[in-house]
């Protein structure tokens, strides 16, 4: 069988044939009503079957081939995101983006092209970055989180606390949101309260940042989360990701 490296080259260069997007939801806090979605890539093909972006995403990053596949993404959830902003004007578009992709030249020119060709307001997009990407360590990192800035675009720190290099970049960049790992969910019922997400939601906050968390699996989660006052709140128990039908029909109609 082909390698997997082989065949993501031939399918990205085939128009993205096998590629599409699913969509999980995400919730405000407050009163439970819609806030956005964040768009994630899905991949399958014959040989392999249906292949997790855990697995295949690496491969682009280690080919160069997240480029182009960046592109596509960020187009596909733009004119997705653009669609669903018509049906709810706040609604907010979250698109993961890889390190790798902060040392394209042209990342914020592009962006900005497919929005304006797209007609949606860089008001309805997050671009979400990673934390285990150590941003505030990389002046070329930098530098594109400065140029996101000037233009407009919102970025969010994803994976926060998962890496090491979290504060730094909160220190380094006005990021909107952090989105919390699901480590730092409190566990209900072990007797004392559980100081992280209450902290990390101090942090963000006193850098103006909206705090997400993700991977929400429970009831008990979900009650212990608000007391944590989060703005903005994601997992598998209020919706998991979907396709883009399954999404408009669930949560827009
Ligand atoms: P991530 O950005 O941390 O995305 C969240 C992952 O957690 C997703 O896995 C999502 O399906 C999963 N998840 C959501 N709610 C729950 C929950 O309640 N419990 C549990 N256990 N998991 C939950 P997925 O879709 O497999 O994506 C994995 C990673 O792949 C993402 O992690 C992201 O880093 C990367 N990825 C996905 N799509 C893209 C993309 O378009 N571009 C780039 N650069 N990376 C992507
Ligand atoms: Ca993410």
């Amino acid at each position: 069988m082909e390698s997997l490296e082989t065949i993501l080259k031939e399918k990205v260069n085939n128009g993205f044939d096998g590629f599409r997007l699913e969509f999980q939801p995400q919730f405000r806090a407050v009163d439970g009503s819609l806030y956005g979605a964040e768009a994630l890539a899905r991949f399958s093909c014959r040989g392999y079957g249906v292949v997790p972006p855990d697995k295949f995403i690496p491969v682009m990053e280690e080919t160069g081939l997240i480029i182009p596949f960046g592109r596509w993404v960020f187009r596909k959830a733009a004119e997705q995101g653009k669609r669903w902003a018509e049906m709810n004007p706040g609604f907010q578009m979250s698109i993961n983006m890889s390190g790798y992709q902060f040392v394209d030249p042209d990342v914020t020119d592009y962006m900005a092209s497919i929005l304006e060709e797209v007609g949606l307001p860089k008001e309805n997009v997050i671009l979400e970055i990673t934390e285990t990407y150590d941003i505030s360590s990389s002046d070329e990192a930098l530098a594109t989180l400065g140029r996101f800035q000037t233009a407009g675009m919102r970025v969010a720190i994803d994976d926060f606390g998962t890496g090491s290099a979290g504060i730094m970049a909160l220190k380094a960049h006005p990021f909107h949101m952090v989105k919390v790992a699901r480590q730092f969910i409190p566990e209900p019922g072990n007797g004392k309260d559980d100081p992280f997400l209450a902290a990390i939601s101090l942090l963000a906050h006193g850098v103006g940042a909206e705090v997400c968390q993700e991977g929400i699996e429970t009831e008990e989660q979900y009650e212990a989360v608000r007391l944590a006052k989060v703005e903005v709140i994601q997992g598998y128990l209020l919706g998991k990701p979907v396709p883009a039908a399954d999404f408009e029909r669930r949560y827009l109609n």
